[in-house]
């Protein structure tokens, strides 16, 4: 196997990754909380976490990869206080709870699809492992690291001593910041709920028994339970984004650690923040919610650009979104693609091997903390060299194992929107009964909307211009 370095937040430098098992990569990334739709920001970071997929599967291990889907216990503030994420989108969209994860759910998955992201080998919810959860407060309960209030079961911080080896904070800083978040009952201002009880008189709609009685988990409790459940000790690298870092990663490996009195995972990876002009983050709450859906789909662009677009940015710095960037990243793509068409062409369909010493040269980036940017001036290299042309198809079908962008598809015609597939149905139907002045009628509003149609021998042909 090659080296491969990566940074690692526990360590706070690039590290040589050594597996626990020979071969074997156990990988733990925090999915997301099914209230909302997830913002570009937050497929950004999934992104990251397809490319350390990638990259570890190209270099030849066998990726186990678990995500969790977050749909019960996550409060607005992540130190246990403010509303429960899913009950908020239930009275805004006056749906259950549980349809509300149930739709989120599937949007997310459409969008890690839409971006060619590979799903997980598991998907988890938190709903399905509250026994597993309560099992680990128990074990956790049992080791003297919990105590009880009015409205929890709480993890107490100051019995695991290095509770700060993730985020390096001073700790008495650390607690200042936390008491903003007032609960008087807490011995630590650090200390996180493990279960929480469902108030006096109000039924819940997500609540389960326990033996502390009626009640939801903590949003922390659900990675630690899932992660071991699939993982076991096999517990190689754990991902999310810079947020997590501070409390909710901080959380999951002071309750693991006190659990099982061994190391949680070797490796913790984190991506950076999109941010959009002037510097500010996106948030869920924010007037600049951008989605896949409104700020690519329904504007006509390929996801694959976002895609594409996030690679001009190496995942830990923080990476600007902007119209300029979109249209960027849309040259960009359609330049590539131009070149991966033109070689295919000029190779006449003659197969071709891929070219060793290129590859070398695009592991040697990819295999450097995942540099994407580096490894696509590689590729540029590559498809402008004197290599034979067959050879440049094999090797950039070999570097999109990585990469993702679908370069093998590209003969393929590309998928039409919904809208304009309808007016092809039509226009087709309009055809077959010889209704001649309807079908062209459609034509002209087919290519009102960007899109060439030729009639061919072989049936109608719609190009996107
Ligand atoms: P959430 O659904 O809020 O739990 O977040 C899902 C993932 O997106 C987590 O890994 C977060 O750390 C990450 N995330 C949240 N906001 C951003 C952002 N603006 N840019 C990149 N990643 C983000
Ligand atoms: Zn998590």
């Amino acid at each position: 196997m090659k080296k491969i370095l990566l940074y690692n937040t526990l360590s706070r430098r690039k590290e040589e990754f050594v597996p626990i098992r020979d071969g074997q990569v156990g990988l733990y990334t925090c999915g997301p909380t099914v209230y909302n739709f997830a913002h570009i920001g937050n497929l950004r970071t999934y992104i990251f976490e397809d490319i350390l997929k990638r990259v570890l599967q190209y270099n030849g291990y066998q990726v186990r990869h678990i995500m969790n889907i977050t749909d019960v216990g996550h409060l607005t503030g992540d130190r246990d206080m403010g509303e429960d994420k899913m009950e908020k989108g239930s009275r805004r969209e006056g749906k259950t709870a549980w349809e509300i994860a149930e739709f989120y759910t599937a949007a997310f998955k459409s969008d890690l699809q839409q971006l060619n992201i590979l799903d997980p080998d598991i998907w988890v919810k938190a709903t399905d492992t509250i026994d597993d959860q309560i099992a680990m407060i128990e074990n956790l309960q049992n080791k003297g690291f919990t105590y009880q209030t009015r409205d929890g079961i709480y993890f107490d911080t100051s019995k695991f001593p290095d509770y700060t080896k993730l985020s390096h904070q001073d700790l008495e800083s650390l607690q200042e910041g936390a008491r903003v978040e007032k609960n008087p009952e807490k011995r630590n201002a650090t200390d996180f709920a493990l279960w929480k009880f469902s108030p006096a008189g109000v039924r819940r709609q997500m609540e389960w028994d326990s033996p502390w009685g009626v009640g939801f988990p903590g949003w922390h409790i659900e990675c630690s339970a899932m992660s071991m459940k699939f993982l076991g000790d096999q517990l190689d690298i754990h991902c999310g984004g810079t947020d997590h870092i501070d409390v909710h990663h901080t959380n999951e490996i002071a309750q693991s650690e006190a659990a099982t009195g061994k190391p949680f995972f070797n490796c913790w990876m984190h991506g950076a923040f999109l941010i959009i002009a002037g510097g500010k983050k996106m948030a869920k709450s924010d007037e600049n919610f951008l989605t896949l859906d409104n700020a690519f789909l329904k504007r006509d662009i390929n996801p694959l650009v976002y895609r594409f677009g996030a690679f001009q940015t190496h995942y830990r710095k923080p990476m600007e979104y902007s119209d300029e960037s979109v249209r960027a990243a849309r040259n960009g793509l359609q330049h590539l693609q131009n070149q991966v068409r033109q070689a295919a062409q000029n190779a006449g369909g003659q197969a071709g091997t891929v070219n060793e010493s290129f590859k070398a040269k695009f592991l040697q980036m990819v295999n450097d903390d995942l540099n994407i940017p580096r490894a696509l001036a590689v590729v540029q290299e590559m498809l402008k060299s004197n290599i034979d042309d067959a050879e440049k198809c094999a090797t950039i079908l070999d570097y999109d194992r990585v990469l993702g962008l679908n370069l093998d598809k590209l003969d393929q015609p590309e998928t039409l929107p919904e809208n304009i597939q309808k007016l092809v149905e039509a226009r087709q139907a309009a055809r077959a009964a010889k209704e001649w002045a309807k079908s062209d009628q459609l034509r002209d509003q087919i290519q009102e909307s960007g899109y060439t149609v030729q009639d061919t021998k072989g049936g109608m042909k719609v190009i996107k211009n």
